[in-house]
């Protein structure tokens, strides 16, 4: 099935796709908004939020997305619930197929298909996220205050979370599968001189462990010894990178080797192909916070506006 020309589509709904259809909606380009798997985004799957400006008290992920999602309903945006499966993207015509089998077509696309942090993969984990397991410590790392917490992984995010939670936490312990790390060097000297952290080599995380009240401990492995060890922490950052939910643009946008959207000119969302715009955790793996997302969004509709005014 074939449906009208679209001026605006967006393929996303969290607070980067929001904030473009806010915009987007209040120049009058009645966008369109596919939600995606997980509607709302990353932010659905956190709990408290006080680093958004704009709420004097601690918020609730999911209910600031529902407020930004009927934000956008209420200045005009439409929102569908699929999923792309498929798009052909050329200057003049840019189509998208869609799980319903749905095919729409459209003048612009704004892609704002966000990013997925990568877990471990225990049980554990996934029982304890949010009570004590998190994969953001800008986000989270207030809550656990002159706590001891530990870092997973050995590349530039787990060094940078470790080096921020060293001025929150009373004691960081680094785990890392290997005897050296991917980081940076500027970084590791970084790391290396703070005494609150500690950094335990060739071990993996084998189980986490707490009860009702949240995660109390961990049960590391050594890689080479098997020796299993129990070390206490109140918090679990996990940050052993994220991937980027590019699928189904592969082949068809510019990426770089991680699979991240390259925007052509920095300081835009400007893509390879003209009249398709990039905005939020697909673009950017470096600041990856909410209100990041909603400024690239915001410059994405911005962008998407300026195209159509000089075809
Ligand atoms: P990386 O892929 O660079 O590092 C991931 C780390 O996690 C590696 O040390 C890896 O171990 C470890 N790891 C992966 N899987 C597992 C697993 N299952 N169990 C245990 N450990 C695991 O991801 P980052 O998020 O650190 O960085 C992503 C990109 O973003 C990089 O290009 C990075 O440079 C960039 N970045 C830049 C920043 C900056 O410039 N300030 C800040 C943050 C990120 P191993 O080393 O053994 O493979």
């Amino acid at each position: 099935m074939k449906n009208q020309m679209e001026k605006v589509v967006i393929i996303g709904s969290g607070a980067a796709g929001l904030t473009a259809a806010i915009y987007a909606a209040r120049a009058n380009l009645k966008p369109l908004v596919i939600e995606g798997i997980q509607p709302g985004g990353q932010l659905t799957i956190t709990t408290d939020v006080e680093n958004y400006p704009g709420y004097a008290d601690v918020v609730q992920g999911p209910w600031m997305m529902e407020q930004m999602r009927s934000q956008a309903l209420n200045v005009g945006a439409r929102i569908i619930n699929d999923v792309v499966i498929h798009v052909d993207f050329k200057k003049d015509s840019k189509t998208i197929s869609l799980d319903s089998k749905s095919i729409l077509s459209a003048n612009t696309v704004i892609i704002a298909t966000g990013a997925q942090a990568k877990w471990l993969g225990l049980e554990s984990e996934n029982k304890f996220n949010g009570k004590g397991v998190s994969a953001c410590a800008t986000c989270d790392g207030f809550f656990y205050r002159n706590k001891e917490v530990a870092v997973i992984g050995g590349g530039n995010t787990a060094v940078e979370e470790a080096l921020y939670l060293s001025n929150i936490c009373s004691k960081v312990t680094l785990i890392h599968r290997r005897d050296e790390l991917r980081a940076e060097k500027i970084l590791q000297e970084r790391l290396f001189a703070k005494e609150n952290i500690n950094v335990i080599w060739n071990n993996i995380v084998s189980e986490i462990l707490g009860d009702e009240k949240g995660v109390n401990s961990l049960e590391i492995k050594d890689k080479y010894s098997e020796k299993t060890e129990i070390i206490k922490v109140e918090g679990v950052f996990v940050a052993i990178g994220h991937s980027p939910s590019t699928e189904p643009f592969k082949g068809v946008l510019e990426m770089d080797e991680e699979g991240y959207i390259v925007a052509q000119k920095p300081g835009t969302s400007i893509t390879n192909i003209e009249g398709v715009f990039a905005a939020g955790d697909c673009v950017d793996k470096i600041y990856r916070q909410a209100v990041t997302a909603a400024g690239m969004g915001c410059m994405a509709a911005l962008d998407a506006e300026k195209w159509m005014q000089n075809q």
